[in-house]
């Protein structure tokens, strides 16, 4: 960035860092990329989200909007600005139990909107594995969703409007009682119209999870919903400021039925097998992940529960119900399934076998070694073979291994995700 750039982004008043450590600091996400900002800006409210976005717009700079960074494919990380909203923009208001909504600010954690709404009997239906870090913002422009997929679908399904801030800086309301931007919202329904027929060929109906991209098939379905449009575009269209969320009762019970096997090709199988019961989430653990909490105090008393160190296996489905929960725990139990299998409906043994699926992240990245397995990559040879999104890279001499997760990193040029001057 050149100091002109710098000097007028620095008068938009917005906190705004330049330095070498808060650089090294949002160069990486979750995935195995490294990019190096020219910033990064915090801004305290939808003004200065504004304010830093049309400043960077006018300097020629990219803008990448970014929440906790847990994203696996290097889309929270990029060469212009990154907009940072998980610092500041935490709070939750509007709460209306009537209308089951509230409103987030897009740096809300998801475990933090789900503490504040539990005494109230409720919670926010998508549920990430990364929820003590993922904030409602990244949620929402990754359309995140988690285990209980099927039952809760995904986070674009529980939007009900948007505050967003537009590449040219303007500050939008979104949503289907919202009249805000007419024009692209007819360019978009006549470009998805002209290709509604070539989307139901190809995309057939009951896919739940298409994750992530531009929600074109919602949109068809609610043309005057934009939400539909936003969630799951990644920040490329607009950066999110805050957003009135949809929110569920609380299940009035629960219970977990543990199947343990002795190979992975099995669990998947059994998962078959399991759909007539319909679970609320069906989760599934191997040994690299288990083998990971040996030795660990952390991980002690859900390994005793787990009775791995007695009775091994190669891998465990956590099959869960919220509906006739001990008839469908009796069922699962009288399948005969896998080597041996186990039932809880004890909040607090239930929740010891998550929190084993939950440190996942930090279970698998802790892992000693050159490079870490990331989504659908694969290392040969010191090249880097496939990527989920195809991306042309070329590996530098000197990749460099961060501290953090201790794995090389590759560094790549990339598009930014909203370009400077963009609209959709
Ligand atoms: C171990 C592990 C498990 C995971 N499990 C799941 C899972 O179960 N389900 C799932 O869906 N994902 C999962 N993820 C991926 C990721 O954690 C989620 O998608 C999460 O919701 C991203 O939230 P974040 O705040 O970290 O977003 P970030 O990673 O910071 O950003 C995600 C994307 O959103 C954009 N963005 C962020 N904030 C804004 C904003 N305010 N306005 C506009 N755009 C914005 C960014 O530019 C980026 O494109 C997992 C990741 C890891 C590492």
């Amino acid at each position: 960035m050149t100091p002109a750039q710098e000097r007028k982004i620095r008068q938009t008043g917005c906190d705004v860092r330049f330095d070498n450590l808060t650089r090294q600091l949002y160069a990486t996400d979750a995935s195995i990329y490294q990019i190096e900002p020219s910033g990064v800006a915090f801004p305290k409210d939808a003004q200065q989200a504004s304010a830093i976005i049309r400043a960077a717009a006018d300097a020629g700079v990219s803008v990448t909007p970014r929440g906790a960074g847990t994203s696996l494919v290097g889309n929270a990380i990029g060469e212009g600005l990154i907009v940072e909203f998980s610092r500041y923009n935490r709070q939750i208001t509007d709460l209306d139990i009537e209308k089951r909504s509230a409103r987030v600010g897009a740096g809300v954690v998801l475990d933090q909107l789900n503490d504040f709404l539990k005494p109230h009997g409720f919670c926010f239906g998508p549920d990430v594995a990364t929820s003590s870090r993922a904030t409602l913002g990244g949620m929402i422009a990754n359309n995140s969703s988690g285990a209980r997929c099927p039952v809760y679908g995904t986070t674009a399904d529980h939007v009900l409007s948007l505050q967003t801030v537009m590449a040219d800086g303007r500050i939008e309301k979104i949503g289907p009682v919202h009249e805000s931007l007419a024009t692209e919202r007819a360019r978009i329904e006549n470009l998805v119209r002209a290709r509604s027929a070539e989307m139901a060929e190809r995309w057939p109906p009951g896919l739940i999870k298409r994750w992530p991209g531009y929600g074109i098939e919602r949109f068809l379905r609610a043309p005057n919903d934009l939400t539909n449009i936003f969630a799951g575009s990644e920040g490329t269209l607009a950066a999110i400021f805050s957003a009135e969320l949809k929110i569920l009762p609380l299940p009035s019970e629960k219970g977990l039925g543990l199947i343990f096997f002795p190979s992975v090709d099995e669990a998947m199988q059994a998962t078959v097998q399991l759909l007539d019961l319909k679970p609320a989430a069906i989760e599934h653990i191997d040994r690299p992940l288990l083998d990971q909490t040996k030795g660990q105090l952390h991980f002690r008393a859900a390994r005793d529960l787990l009775e791995l160190d007695t009775q091994p296996c190669e891998s465990i489905l956590i099959v869960e119900f919220y509906d006739d929960v001990a008839e469908q725990l009796s069922i699962l139990q009288s399948r005969r399934i896998g080597l041996r299998t186990k039932t809880l409906t004890e909040p607090a043994q239930m929740n010891l076998v998550w929190s084993v699926r939950k440190s996942g992240l930090s279970l698998l990245t802790g892992c000693i070694g050159a490079a870490k397995i990331d989504h659908g990559t694969a290392w040969a040879g010191g090249q880097l073979l496939w990527s989920r999104r195809q991306r042309t890279f070329a590996r530098p001499a000197g990749a460099r291994s961060t501290q953090r997760n201790r794995s090389k990193k590759v560094s790549a040029s990339r598009r930014s995700n909203l370009r400077a001057g963009a609209s959709i």
